[in-house]
């Protein structure tokens, strides 16, 4: 690989991919199609989804959400709902001449040392090869919903929402930018009327910035507050996140050419190399 080339990390929300209570084949063609096309010599892409249980509604016609559903039929949908949202994915990839492939978490793969080498060795054999992994948690086998204290699993690696799956994926591969998709604009700051204000640049996520973080989304199993948390992960290891609006058009573009748009946490401290990133950049 190039010298120089930029890892980027996308986590895509269900909400940036629901239309009308579903999951939205428009939407994952144009999140797809933007990539392709900014995808290559300067930046190679990771995804990280979430939609797997909404496809599973979708498919089996239930009128629910997901945050309804049962923990077994949450994993009854993920385990319908994954291949189909892979295989969308794959299609419109596969239309612009780009390979994807599968990757399925459950935190105990990443607390596993065998596992874990092998996970960070086949992601960089991945970029390698200019494919775009497309990664979610493992939903069908993981029993982070049964068991939210698993005292085997370290601190670090616990996850059970997306935003934290991708906070841990950018920092241990020592990328260069994780972008955060939902369907808000950003972090808001409430003032004591009522009001609210786009925040565009956060610098220090302190302990009140954390506790003010408010709301779960609607779809997805995270919000603000599991965002900043995330956030704090990778700016901790020089990493720049940026938490924008995916269903707006071109956010992607407009994000990596410095617009000014979402909210950019920036970097506490100069990116720190990591031990994970076999590639040569
Ligand atoms: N893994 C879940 C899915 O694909 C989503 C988890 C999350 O919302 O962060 O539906």
């Amino acid at each position: 690989m190039k010298k120089g080339k930029r890892i980027i990390v996308v986590k895509i929300g269900t909400s940036v991919l629901s239309e009308d209570g579903g999951i939205s084949e428009r939407a994952i063609k144009n999140i797809a199609y933007q990539i392709a096309e900014l995808h290559g010599k300067e930046q190679s892409f990771i995804l990280v989804s979430s939609g797997a249980i909404l496809s599973g509604i979708t498919i089996l016609g239930l009128n629910t959400t997901p945050h309804e559903l049962s923990l077994t039929d949450k994993q009854v949908c993920a385990s319908i709902g994954q291949p189909y949202l892979m295989s969308l994915y794959e299609k419109y990839f596969r239309e612009k001449g780009i390979i994807t492939a599968q990757i399925l978490f459950t935190e105990e793969d990443l607390a596993n040392q065998i596992a874990y080498k092998n996970v960070w060795r086949t992601l960089n054999a991945l970029l390698k090869r200019n494919v775009i992994p497309i990664i979610n948690e493992n939903d069908a086998v993981s029993v982070k919903e049964l068991l939210p204290v698993n005292p085997y699993v370290p601190d670090d690696v616990r996850f059970g929402d997306n935003d934290r799956l991708s906070a841990i994926i950018a920092s241990k591969l020592g990328g260069d930018l994780l972008i955060m998709l939902s369907d808000v604009d950003g972090y808001f700051e409430v003032s004591e009327d009522g009001s609210k204000r786009l925040v565009k640049r956060i610098e220090i996520l302190n302990s009140e910035l954390m506790k003010s973080a408010q709301g779960k989304g609607k779809l997805g199993r995270g919000g603000m507050k599991t965002k900043l948390q995330a956030a704090k992960i990778v700016a901790e290891t020089g990493i720049e996140v940026v938490i924008a609006n995916g269903t707006k058009q071109g956010i992607i573009k407009d994000i990596l050419s410095g617009k000014d748009v979402g909210t950019r946490i920036t970097p506490a401290t100069k990116k720190k190399t990591t031990h994970y990133l076999l590639i040569d950049r």
